[in-house]
């Protein structure tokens, strides 16, 4: 079987990639492709490759967040993990929130995007789901290194309790199969731990503050411990390695993914951390009290950016949607990005792992915060 010049281009574009894991020469590449593709190379397609032209990217690393906040007062210290699933907003914008407050009592340590891929992403695992990575991981997952970061954080010494924030499907309230809108527990007491109790409690005082009983909260067990569990692979959980490895407490707080507006999500995450802030006696400036009544001002707004790219050695700065000529052959290095936290760069149609590759005549690069696009900058060879 032969390939014509169109079928050339469009494996070529398709697989653009190819050339740099092999680092190898056009006529050895094309030879290489054939060989992938169990095809005969036609002359005509090195006339394609002809009109291809190359340039190369290199991308930041995304960066890995955590937040240390500490008061003068004594208190207890919360770890706090949102966005371990990148389609969840509630629960990473909860945490991102809090990352902007300062704590006047107590300790928190805040990990909003664990997951950022995913969440630039806007899916629940780009590598798979994270939350089923703690048990064991092959060094060569991209995750890998994500996952470690988080265990480092949920074993050190001083941590009293780990919350995991999610967005869980349904209503568990209408559904005991459902995630959403309830605080999951991996077995109602655990070592001296009254796991069940503490939930409860928090989700008494929450429902008062629910208006709507299909949104009221409730408490779901997984027996996770038990040989008759019907939720063995929580058993990879980040919340079950927390109670069996680092030996802390660990709860999930979900929400509902279909309550009608992200507003609404982080209002309900924020409240149950405010119950928990009560239990452990930690306090924030200004109060989650404060926050939660003036929530709009905290969640919405459209920050600027700046990137900061060297084409061939040359400095250039963007902020703004634009498209970019370039020779081909070009090595085109973003170096730096200005703006807040949760903004990065999104290659279209690209592996979103890799922080460098080679493409072919064109490439956009979206500038998103979190799972919005703010800009899209273009890059054309030619
Ligand atoms: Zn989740």
């Amino acid at each position: 079987m032969t390939l014509n010049q169109e079928e050339a281009r469009r494996y070529l574009e398709e697989f653009p990639v190819i050339v740099l894991e092999m680092d190898l020469s056009r006529r050895k590449f094309v030879i290489g492709l054939t060989a992938l593709l169990g095809k005969v190379i036609a002359p005509s397609m090195l006339l394609a490759a002809n009109n291809l032209k190359p340039f190369h990217v290199v991308l930041p690393p995304k960066p890995k967040q955590s937040f240390y906040k500490e008061g003068r007062r004594k208190g207890g210290n919360i770890l706090i993990i949102g966005g371990i699933h990148g389609n969840e907003p509630g629960a990473y914008k909860a945490v991102d929130i809090l990352s902007r407050l300062d704590v006047i009592q107590g300790r928190l340590i805040l990990i909003p995007r664990s997951n950022f891929t995913s969440i630039l992403a806007n899916v629940r695992g780009y590598n798979g789901d994270m939350n089923r990575k703690f048990a064991s991981l092959n060094k060569t997952d991209p995750d890998f290194p994500w996952v470690c970061w988080l265990k480092e954080h949920i074993c050190l010494n001083d941590v009293n309790v780990v919350l995991s924030l999610h967005d869980g499907a349904g209503f568990h309230i209408r559904n005991k199969r459902a995630w959403g809108e309830c605080i999951v527990i991996d077995e109602a007491n655990y070592k001296e731990w009254s796991l069940y109790q503490t939930a409860a409690w928090v989700i008494g005082q929450v429902n008062k503050d629910v208006e709507s009983p299909w949104h009221r909260f409730s408490i779901y067990n997984t027996h996770t411990f038990s040989p008759f569990t019907t939720h063995r692979e929580q058993r990879k959980s980040l919340t079950y390695y927390t109670l069996t490895r680092a030996k802390k407490p660990a709860f999930c707080l979900e929400v509902s993914k279909q309550l009608p507006s992200l507003y609404l999500k982080v209002k309900y995450h924020l409240l149950m951390l405010s119950y928990f802030f009560k239990l452990y006696r930690v306090k924030t400036d200004p109060p989650l009290e404060y926050v939660i009544s003036n929530l709009e001002r905290y969640l919405y707004h459209h920050p600027q950016f700046r990137l900061v790219f060297r084409i061939n050695n040359h400095p250039l700065e963007i902020r703004e949607s634009k498209t970019i000529k370039i020779p081909p052959k070009s090595e085109v290095k973003l170096e730096k990005i200005y703006s807040e936290n949760g903004v990065f760069v999104s290659p279209v149609g690209i592996n979103l792992n890799w922080q460098q590759f080679r493409v072919y005549n064109c490439l956009q690069l979206n500038v998103k915060q979190d799972f919005q696009t703010m800009a899209k900058i273009k890059f054309l060879a030619g």
